[in-house]
């Protein structure tokens, strides 16, 4: 397999777009070293208090806008980026590809594509599966494509490193028809970063990634795990939506499906009620009943309150119990990567997980572990599993992968 990192050092910058339904995240990268020339975000486009943030030579610069759609928060995105004081590039002709987040590629997409109207067509097809982020995603592309007019855009799918799953991982076992007439099965998230962080271990820890086997943990507000193989996924935690799996910030993860039929009946809500209740008033904030952040989980836990502490002990029960599933899928395991806000930064988190692991023959370096937001090894050197805090870089993945395509 070819390492995801093999299209170094290539002489393109690339501008990566994640467009949300009010919202564009945009970072330009210089892809020769892979350096961050300017990255930001507009926030509320076609809402009231439209604002805008510039990032670039070390400074941070923030104004209000008068636009009312994405494209022309390109306009002032691009005005900012050929600026001669605050700019990065001297003309938009420099940038020689753009990249887009796209969160459901349905079973269309099992690589990064490079974006023509039959992938439109695709994109638009599954916004009954991604109903909030497939249209922004598109809406991006599109004001890209009216904006910078002959440049390429390449999609990048959450959903497309997953579709390396065998059908034992993916099918749901639910009548056969429902899967042949609205393609219903496992689609799991976060594939660019699982993808980004198994690259990068293998690369660390000088491992054959056509071998190596390894459970990617990322732990956010939004987070799931997933065992890879080879480079190909065995199984991941998310499934049709991102709501299944792990407890999260405001996702349940997975529950028993008559959940929803037995609320449904009792409280007589609607199916897009109880999606609301489970998407967006569950995991720490439903059941703490206090925050979806897990710093406030853990202030609220060091204050001694209960309901915090429980929702604490169910996330942690549930991943343990994800980890030894796929430590046995996998067939044992080189490495557990921890990535995300959690992963990254909550040391006091990875102490409580790894101590749930002892029984595969994984120890915690309590020095180690203090590190914060930067890659290293928090085993101990003796330990028989190895555990690695690795940051995820999903804007870098996407602009390693559109130029991986822009070179074929
Ligand atoms: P993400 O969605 O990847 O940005 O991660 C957000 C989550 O990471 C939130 O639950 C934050 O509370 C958590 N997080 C970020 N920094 C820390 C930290 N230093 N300690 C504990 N949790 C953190």
């Amino acid at each position: 397999m070819l390492s995801p990192f093999h299209s170094r050092r290539i002489q393109l910058k690339v501008l990566v777009i994640n467009s949300g339904s009010s919202s564009l995240k945009y970072t330009l990268f210089d892809m020769a070293d892979e350096s961050v020339l300017c990255k930001g975000l507009v926030e509320r486009i076609g809402l009231e208090g439209t604002n805008m943030t510039y990032q670039a030579h070390g400074q941070k610069f923030e104004a209000p806008l008068d636009i009312k759609k994405h494209s022309e928060a390109l306009k002032s995105i691009t005005a900012k980026m050929t600026d001669p004081e605050i700019g990065v590039i001297k003309s938009l002709s420099e940038i020689g590809a753009i990249g887009h987040r796209v969160l459901h590629g349905g079973m269309d997409f099992s690589e990064p594509t490079l974006v023509d109207d039959a992938v439109k067509a695709s994109i638009r097809k599954y916004f009954v599966l991604g109903p909030l982020h497939n249209p922004a995603n598109l809406g991006g592309i599109e004001a890209c494509e009216e904006s910078f007019p002959g440049i390429p855009n390449v999609a990048v799918f959450d959903t497309a490193f997953h579709m390396s799953m065998g059908p034992e991982a993916y099918m749901y076992a639910i009548p056969r028809k429902y899967y042949e007439k609205y393609a219903v099965r496992k689609y799991g998230f976060h594939g660019t970063s699982h993808k980004y962080v198994y690259g990068k271990a293998c690369e660390y820890l000088k491992l054959d990634p056509a071998k190596a086997k390894i459970i990617s943990c990322h732990l956010g507000n939004g987070s799931s795990l997933c065992a890879v193989k080879g480079g190909k996924v065995v199984d991941t935690s998310m499934g049709l939506t991102p709501l299944a799996g792990l407890v999260m910030g405001t996702r349940s993860g997975d529950v028993d499906a008559a959940v929803v039929t037995f609320l449904q009946q009792q409280e007589g809500l609607s199916a897009a009620e109880i999606d609301t209740m489970l998407n967006k008033k569950s995991g720490f904030l439903g059941v703490s009943e206090r925050s979806s952040d897990m710093r406030d989980i853990r202030q609220a836990m060091a204050d001694g309150d209960p309901k915090a502490t429980e929702v604490y002990k169910m996330f942690l029960h549930r991943l343990t119990h994800y980890i030894g599933a796929y430590y046995l899928l996998l067939g044992g395991a080189d490495a557990i990567l921890f990535t995300g806000g959690i992963g990254e930064n909550s040391y006091e988190t990875r102490v409580d997980i790894v101590k749930n692991l002892a029984p595969l023959g994984c120890t915690l370096d309590e020095q180690a572990n203090a590190c914060r937001g930067k890659m290293c090894t928090i085993s101990t050197p003796d330990s028989k599993l190895t555990a690695i805090v690795m940051p995820t870089n999903e804007e870098l993945m996407i602009a390693m992968e559109t130029v991986k395509i822009c070179a074929k």
